[in-house]
């Protein structure tokens, strides 16, 4: 049996952006404002990033401080923060409201019939199915790397192939081992993050590979690699992953033709952002292109790195504050 509840605004995803628009929204006292979040704590991708990187130049912080500090005062304005609970699709109010009477939408069909009135999301958790209701709906879902096969990388499919986020948690979270010799994909911020994680966990960075022609990155991360002598080869992609059971090397091919192959028993894809924008999908909802926190559905508002992927923690905060605003006008009009 579903149950079905009802609350003013409610936030699907408890990371930088979700936390800060939830805090905003609780303190304008806009009712019960809720945020669902999947994974058993709050706080998003920074809750595993033990790196500095977060806060500012006069406070510097860790991932998990900096989630801490939003988990806080989103708690501290009156929000409530549900973990464990993924938000699955939308849900669908009959015209007679009545017991148990929301239909699940398949494959976004029914989405088009929402009734901006009644914005409905099943979800599932420790406390079993729900259908949670509400005159607002703020997603602040957030965004992946693409892992090896969505970059369509060919060869064979061994162990010890991880996205950056992947790497950190196993580093980090749960102290496992990564391997000794680990080639990093990408030479963005988040790569030297990677870099420098594979480094602090004992094992040794092969070597950088990008296929632009220069690294990006802040002259810090830059600074950091030159420091610890790690190889960056530009101009190069990664064209087969080799190795049974465990990763044997990776194939790269340069611009200039010439290939060769990097032993390593790891390969850590960083970067490459996409929207993780499954749930939006499933409700045939477009995310507006200007700026603000807008999309195609009355009700329903988009914010952080769901909106913009591969943007920074602060911009993330930062957004989903400032959301707060559309939210509320559109509030106000629906009394
Ligand atoms: C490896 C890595 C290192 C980084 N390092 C830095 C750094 O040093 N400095 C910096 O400024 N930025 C860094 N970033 C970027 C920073 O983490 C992001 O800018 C920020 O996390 C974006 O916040 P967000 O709230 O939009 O998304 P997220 O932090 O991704 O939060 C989204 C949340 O939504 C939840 N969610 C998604 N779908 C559902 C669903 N259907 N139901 C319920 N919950 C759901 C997710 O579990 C997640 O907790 C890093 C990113 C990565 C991947």
């Amino acid at each position: 049996m579903t149950a079905e509840r009802h609350v003013d605004v409610l936030v699907v995803g408890a990371g930088p952006a979700g936390l800060a628009a939830a805090a905003r929204l609780a303190l304008a006292g806009v009712g019960r404002v809720e945020v669902l979040e999947r994974e058993q704590e709050p706080g998003g991708v920074p809750r595993y990033c033990a790196h500095g990187g977060f806060g500012t130049w006069t406070r510097p912080l860790t991932g998990p401080a900096y989630a801490g500090l939003l988990v806080e005062a989103a708690a501290r304005a009156g929000a409530v923060v549900r973990t464990g609970v993924t938000v699955l699709d939308w849900a669908v109010s009959a015209p007679q409201r009545g017991a148990g009477n929301c239909a699940t939408s398949h494959d976004g069909a029914a989405a088009d019939t929402l009734a901006a009135e009644h914005l409905g999301l099943t979800t599932i958790g420790v406390r079993g199915p729900e259908t949670v209701t509400a005159r607002a709906v703020v997603l602040a879902t957030g965004a992946y790397e693409r892992p090896r096969a969505a970059r369509l990388v060919p060869g064979t499919r061994p162990a010890g192939i991880h996205t950056g986020g992947e790497l950190l948690q196993a580093v980090h979270r749960y102290r496992q081992p990564i391997g000794e010799r680990v080639v990093v994909v990408g030479a963005e911020d988040v790569s030297y993050v990677a870099a420098g994680t594979v480094r602090a966990a004992g094992a040794e960075v092969v070597a950088m590979v990008t296929e632009r022609p220069r690294a990006a990155g802040s002259v810090r991360a830059l600074d950091a690699r030159l420091r610890a002598r790690v190889p960056l080869l530009t101009g190069t992609a990664v064209t087969e992953i080799l190795g049974h059971g465990r990763l044997s090397g990776v194939r790269i091919r340069h611009r200039d033709g010439r290939s060769g192959v990097l032993a390593c028993d790891t390969a850590v894809f960083t970067g490459d952002f996409a929207a993780e924008d499954g749930l939006a999908r499933r409700g045939r909802i477009a995310l507006a292109a200007g700026p603000g926190p807008y999309t195609d559905r009355p009700g329903v508002f988009a914010v952080g790195g769901l909106r913009r992927p591969g943007l920074d923690v602060r911009a993330a905060t930062r957004e989903g504050a400032g959301a707060a605003g559309a939210v509320l006008e559109w509030l106000v009009s629906r009394p």
